[in-house]
């Protein structure tokens, strides 16, 4: 529920409108798990409220932790379903650490990328916005406890885990709000990312938002035919489609906009692609996030293996001097399977 919805709730049951903000910060600030815990409000209301609403939280059914920082957590939601969440840690410098949670969107995903885990699982449905923030929440207290709030220790979000989330606009616009609330969490707009694998209208409905949140696509070809096959939606919304979209976003938005590109061995990663690719973004403000592919289950045992540092380098290489922006995402939770494209919850695996 977002503030306004709380202190409705609250004045339906003839409390004055600042309960509601106290319950909201309570919730959404100090992570109180129930009523009992919000000391502010009077025994006899904490009591009434016991009875007549809950704070529902994902529960937490593994706890996964790598050495580089990064925790994946896999939740169960209230009707039983499951998603994972990942927190990754950024060390800025020796006093200041940078927490980045990818959050999911849906129950698996319908787009059916075939190097991910999470789109080989099929689709489930949709997550509310409460179900998104629940998980931000529940990684904070889990990821960083004793941190403090998710302002002071400066956490980005990105919708990078199971589902499309242009697919979920609505609730993921909601939690977005909710994530953003200053008597909330506090996350700046501009420490938002939403992740898409190029939902046209989707874009452009976003772009009409106005927010200042930031759009990654997930490109991993610079060609109709090969996009075809590795971003299925390419079919229904091609290349002629999609970067148009991108630059109305980027010139609305006056932002650079992120494209990721998975680097798959013999597939994509050939330096004339890279050439392509410049030429496609060329004019474009856009930073290229490489990815060195990770192994997703089948992909492995199909020939999928990561992608050597050195190709990785000159296919950055190429594009830089062709003046497009170019990084080599450092590999977070590889070991924990927690890593681009190897999401998925442990239901949908069993089906
Ligand atoms: S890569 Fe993203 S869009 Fe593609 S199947 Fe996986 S979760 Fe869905």
């Amino acid at each position: 529920m977002t503030q306004n919805e709380i202190i409705d709730f609250m004045t339906s049951l003839q409390q004055p409108r600042f309960r509601g903000r106290q319950v909201f910060s309570a919730v959404y600030r100090r992570g109180c798990r129930g009523f009992m815990e919000m000391t502010d409000l009077p025994l006899g209301l904490r009591h009434e409220m016991d009875q007549a609403a809950e704070v529902g939280m994902p529960e937490v059914l593994s706890r996964q932790s790598a050495g580089d920082g990064t925790v994946k957590l896999l939740m169960r939601l209230q009707d039983g379903s499951t998603v994972e969440a990942v927190s990754m840690l950024y060390r800025l410098d020796r006093s200041r650490d940078r927490l980045t949670f990818c959050l999911s969107s849906q129950v698996g995903c319908p787009i059916g990328c075939p190097f991910c885990a999470t789109g080989k699982s099929g689709f489930v449905r949709n997550l509310t916005a409460g179900e998104i923030v629940g998980q931000a929440l529940v990684l904070l207290e889990e990821a960083a406890p004793g941190i403090g709030d998710a302002e002071k220790i400066g956490v980005n979000i990105v919708f990078m885990g199971m589902g499309e989330p242009l697919l979920n606009l609505e609730e993921v616009l909601k939690a977005g709000r909710l994530l953003h609330d200053p008597e909330g969490m506090g996350i700046s707009w501009r420490r938002i990312t939403i992740s898409t694998s190029g939902v046209v209208p989707g874009i452009r409905s976003l772009m009409g938002e106005g927010l200042p949140i930031n759009l990654a696509v997930s490109l991993h070809a610079a060609d109709n035919r090969l996009r075809d096959r590795l971003v299925p939606i390419n079919r229904r919304y091609p290349l002629e489609e999609l970067i148009p979209a991108c630059r109305e976003y980027a010139d609305a938005g006056g932002r650079r906009m992120t494209f990721e590109y998975v680097l798959l061995p013999g597939i994509n990663d050939k330096l004339e692609q890279a050439c392509q690719l410049a030429e496609l973004l060329a004019g474009l403000p856009a930073l290229v996030n490489l990815i060195p592919v990770n192994p997703a289950g089948e992909e492995e045992q199909s020939g999928s293996n990561p992608a050597d540092a050195k190709r990785a380098r000159e296919f950055a290489r190429v594009l830089k001097g062709k003046g497009i922006g170019a990084t080599i995402r450092e590999g977070k939770g590889g070991e924990i399977m927690a890593a681009c494209g190897q999401l998925r919850s442990r239901e949908v695996r069993e089906r």
